[in-house]
């Protein structure tokens, strides 16, 4: 599916839900995810985002990273 980047909602409260995909290498002490994965905010508060990203396409696993700040992310929507 191709993707087009719109801009961040202006209210923080309105990340929730939306799909998104990351612009730099995030870690913490489980999971790595690469620039570029796509997934979901899950929940939005005043610590940053967490993300629900896609589930892997071999094994299923879906990493979930929290305090995501917004600099790190970009909004997409389906080209349609
Ligand atoms: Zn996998």
């Amino acid at each position: 599916m191709e993707l087009r980047v719109v801009p961040h909602p202006k209210l923080k409260r309105d990340y929730r839900g939306r799909r998104v995909r990351t612009t730099v290498d995030m870690e913490n002490g489980w999971v790595r995810i690469p620039a570029g994965s796509l997934g979901v905010v899950d929940i939005q508060n005043q610590k940053g985002s967490w993300l629900l990203m896609d589930a892997c396409g071999c094994c299923g696993v879906q990493a979930r990273i929290s305090g995501v700040d917004s600099s790190s992310i970009e909004f997409v929507e389906p080209i349609s």
